[in-house]
């Protein structure tokens, strides 16, 4: 990358700025919309298997909770900052406004690496940090969910741990929870496939058939995954896929001209999103650097691991023939990429309207859970592509009528809803 250090809350808060300014939004709404109005920050001890206490930093930021109750992951990460929580819990706002869900944005997060702690004491972290925070969660008050290196036990943990305190069953606390349990179907899908139905709905407004389309995708986890299986199920083929591999600590693109095969490849990659590349080879696939991904000559970028990975450095080695940049991972282009996108008539669908499929199934799931009876899959999945379908239209009919960037049009849509919102009940 271009050694630069991008700092995700300066990011976002430059993106909102931006849309603020095109909005004219007033100077007391901007104030209280360009920061979180309540952060928490406390620790967390925990008692190790060996008898000793080890104590742990963490995080809960709710951005804004205007238009219903915040809702976000958290995350568990050995370099988290206040900072990234600040924005991702800024973005989550953005992300349930755009797709008009009655949610605001949060977001956690607890400095530490699970690789490193037994279930045991991922268990007594998880429970321990309920037991900080549980008075300002809740169904109606701030509704967390699984993010980086968390999962469904991990809710479950925090979950029982809540009840235990408060004395009842609020499935509708947290959500991310395992199927059988108050967990929806489709979650594992939702946003893989909420990213391919913007892209559709994107293609067909432009009358480009998805199947004559060629894609390279950064990742190979959830998200790319399943957004990989959705395009080629509609007849896109995917070139490439790059993932990071542990054992090596470096990424491999591994390229199909022909096309890969997603079920091949999901057959030999790991938890961690990572593909066996012996096994690869053995399948006929080319390994290539990592930073490939990008360098692929096709029609659609769609870069799905991680933060801050188009960058003014790499831009240049994006294709001439690369139309579309579809944003399934947060924040994967810097802001001082935008100018680089929209001079290349490149265009870009933006990571909080692409990847709200998973808190859009969030919401299913606690809707789910507060009425106590829960939808076939086939259900969440129509309801899902119905949601994303019509947030799509509406960012793509402001862009067209207004002429914006479609970053910019999604962002006046969600911060015109939440501006709205703080306005009808008073607060400016
Ligand atoms: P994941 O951990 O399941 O997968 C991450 C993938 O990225 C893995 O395949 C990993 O090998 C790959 N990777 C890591 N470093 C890489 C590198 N340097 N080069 C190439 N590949 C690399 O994560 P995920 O849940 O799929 O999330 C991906 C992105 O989408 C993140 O930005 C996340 O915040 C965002 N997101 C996820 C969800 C969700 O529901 N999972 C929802 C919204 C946004």
């Amino acid at each position: 990358m271009s050694g630069i250090n991008y700092n995700p809350f300066e990011i976002a808060q430059e993106q909102f700025d931006k849309a603020a300014s095109i909005l004219e939004l007033d100077s007391g709404t901007r104030e209280l919309l360009r920061q979180p109005m309540r952060e928490f920050h406390f620790t967390v001890p925990v008692k190790m298997d060996d008898g000793s206490t080890k104590v742990f930093k963490a995080f809960r930021i709710q951005h804004n909770d205007a238009r219903g109750p915040a809702k976000g992951g958290i995350r568990f990460h050995p370099h988290e900052t206040a900072d990234t929580v600040r924005a991702l819990s800024m973005w989550m706002t953005w992300k349930c406004a755009v797709v008009d869900i009655p949610l605001g944005g949060g977001k956690g997060g607890v400095i530490c690496d699970p690789h490193n702690l037994s279930a045991a004491e991922q268990e007594r972290l998880c429970r321990g940090y309920i037991r900080q925070i549980y008075k300002q969660l809740g169904p109606n008050l701030d509704v967390p969910a699984p993010d980086v290196m968390t999962n469904s036990q991990h809710m479950l943990w925090m979950l029982d741990e809540y009840e235990t305190i408060t004395g009842g069953r609020y499935p509708g606390m947290i959500t991310g929870k395992p199927v059988g349990m108050g967990g929806s179907l489709g979650r594992t899908e939702a946003t893989g496939y909420g990213v391919i139905y913007v892209l559709k709905a994107f293609l067909d407004q432009i009358n480009q058939p998805i199947d004559s389309t060629t894609a390279s995708i950064q990742g190979f986890g959830n998200v790319a995954e399943y957004a990989a299986r959705k395009y080629t199920e509609l007849g896109g083929r995917v070139i490439a896929v790059s993932c990071w591999n542990q054992s090596d600590a470096r990424a491999y693109t591994f390229r199909k001209e022909t096309g890969c095969d997603i079920d091949q490849l999901a057959a030999i990659k790991d938890s961690f999103g990572s593909i066996d590349k012996e096994k690869a080879l053995e399948l006929g696939y080319e390994l290539l650097p990592g930073d490939d991904w990008i360098k692929q000559d096709v029609d659609i970028l769609i870069p799905a691991a991680l933060e801050n990975q188009i960058t003014p450095a790499v831009f240049p080695n994006i294709s001439s023939r690369v139309s579309i940049i579809c944003e399934a991972a947060n924040g994967p282009t810097t802001p001082d990429c935008d100018s680089l996108i929209l001079q290349k008539g490149i265009a870009l669908l933006p990571d909080f309207l692409c990847n709200a499929g998973g808190v859009t199934c969030s919401y299913f799931e606690q809707v789910q859970s507060n009425m106590n009876y829960f939808w076939d899959k086939d259900e969440v999945h129509q309801k899902l592509e119905r949601s994303m379908k019509k947030a799509f239209r509406a960012v793509y009919e402001l862009a067209e009528e207004k002429n914006l960037y479609m970053r910019n049009a999604a962002y006046i849509i969600a911060i015109n809803r939440v501006a709205h919102a703080v306005r009808l009940r008073g607060w400016v």
